[in-house]
């Protein structure tokens, strides 16, 4: 038995997405069955789709930034209960027995996290299709709640946006008085601007659009710096503690290096395709470049409690999902403030 599911896919590199159907897996005894209410559009969505990182699998489905309503319970389901409002972000299952599952990094898993679409289950034989669709099956354990004072459709692009910025701030002990640098104002961006000035730093933009002044200095920011200004890398130098680089395409890590204090970290989160770094840009000042991939389960519901607590959201556009191809085109021209976000019910 399985659960005939419409969705959007894509089928080739250079294909659109065009409504699609696949069936869903019943719920397994540790199972939950979401119905899918939005689901965020996050660039790695758009990275896989046209199989910039290589390996990908179509047709794809993709979406991991899933809020929902549980909608049925497996036998074995203790966490949830039918009317649950939850979500699923990056990877829904691991292998739950190495040092990296144990520790509750779940993402870091030895023998790879599974993901929510464009990845094998861990049978070895069954795709995953991710939250561009209208429901999905998940084992209750790769389930978070979503706390109620946190409107829905923007709370979706925390599952991946806002966890993936949370967590290298957290792990890096970003603190009151620090000087960080959030490096591209777009989806992940912007929830890096709002994490980091709850926790107390002093937060810099800095951006290759300079019409986003105004705009990331309402969310939060500080400082707003225009790296195509001439003087931007000069007049910057040594300026910061931590930058958070969240860009999507090639750029020079060197340059952005320089920016960094002595004992500076500068930690990657965006995934462009790799570029070179110079020894000498991180030798002379004992600076550390670092990377960091979303965070466990456990600190995705710490973060979402984080959001509910301190009043912090997604500043979203909900789409209908006919518009999911003009939306990728415009997260391209880095025109979106800041996160598209498909509202399902206009796939029902
Ligand atoms: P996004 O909304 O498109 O934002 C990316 C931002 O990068 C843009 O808004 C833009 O900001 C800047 N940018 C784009 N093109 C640029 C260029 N040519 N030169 C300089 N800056 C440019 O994307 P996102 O969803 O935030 O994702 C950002 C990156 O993080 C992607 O590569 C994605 O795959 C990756 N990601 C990683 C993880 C992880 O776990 N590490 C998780 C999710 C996503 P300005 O206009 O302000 O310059
Ligand atoms: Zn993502
Ligand atoms: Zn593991």
């Amino acid at each position: 038995m399985s659960i005939p599911t419409p969705a959007y896919a894509v089928h080739s590199p250079t294909d659109a997405l065009v409504p699609w159907s696949f069936d869903r897996r019943e719920p397994l005894a540790g199972d939950v069955l979401i119905e899918i209410l939005y689901c965020g559009v996050c660039h790695s969505d758009l990275h896989q789709a046209r199989d910039e990182w290589g390996g990908s699998i179509y047709p794809m489905v993709p979406g991991h930034e899933i809020v929902g309503t549980v909608t049925r319970v497996g036998s074995d389901v203790t966490k949830w209960k039918v009317g649950d409002t939850v979500g699923v972000g990056v990877f829904v299952d691991s292998c739950r027995q190495c040092e990296s599952c144990l520790a509750g990094e779940e993402q870091y898993c030895e023998s790879g996290m599974t993901g929510t679409y464009n990845a094998m289950g861990r049978d070895g034989v069954s795709v995953m299709y991710g939250g561009y669709s209208t429901q999905i099956t998940v084992d209750q354990n790769y389930v978070v709640r979503i706390p109620e004072n946190v409107p829905l459709d923007r709370a979706a692009p925390l599952l991946c946006a806002g966890i993936t910025t949370y967590s290298p701030l957290r792990h890096f002990g970003i603190k009151p008085g620090d000087s960080v640098a959030i490096v591209g104002l777009g989806g992940l961006g912007h929830m890096g601007v709002k994490f980091a000035k709850a926790l107390g730093a002093h937060v810099t933009v800095l951006s290759h659009s300079p019409g986003k002044r105004e705009a990331a200095l309402e969310l939060g920011a500080d400082d707003f710096v225009a790296m195509n200004a001439p003087d931007a890398f000069s007049k910057n130098k040594t300026r910061f503690n931590f930058i958070l680089d969240t860009v999507s395409a090639d750029h020079e890590y060197n340059d952005y290096l320089g920016l960094l204090k002595l004992n500076g970290v500068m930690c990657l989160v965006g995934l462009p395709n790799p570029t070179t770094v110079g020894a000498f840009a991180l030798v002379g000042k004992r600076r550390s470049l670092a990377g960091s991939m979303i965070g466990g389960i456990a600190e995705t519901q710490e973060m979402l409690d984080f959001c509910a607590e301190k009043g912090i959201a997604a500043d979203v556009e909900v789409i209908a999902i006919q518009d999911i191809n003009e939306a990728y085109e415009r997260m391209l021209k880095s025109d979106v403030r800041y996160r598209f976000v498909i509202d399902l019910a206009t796939l029902k």
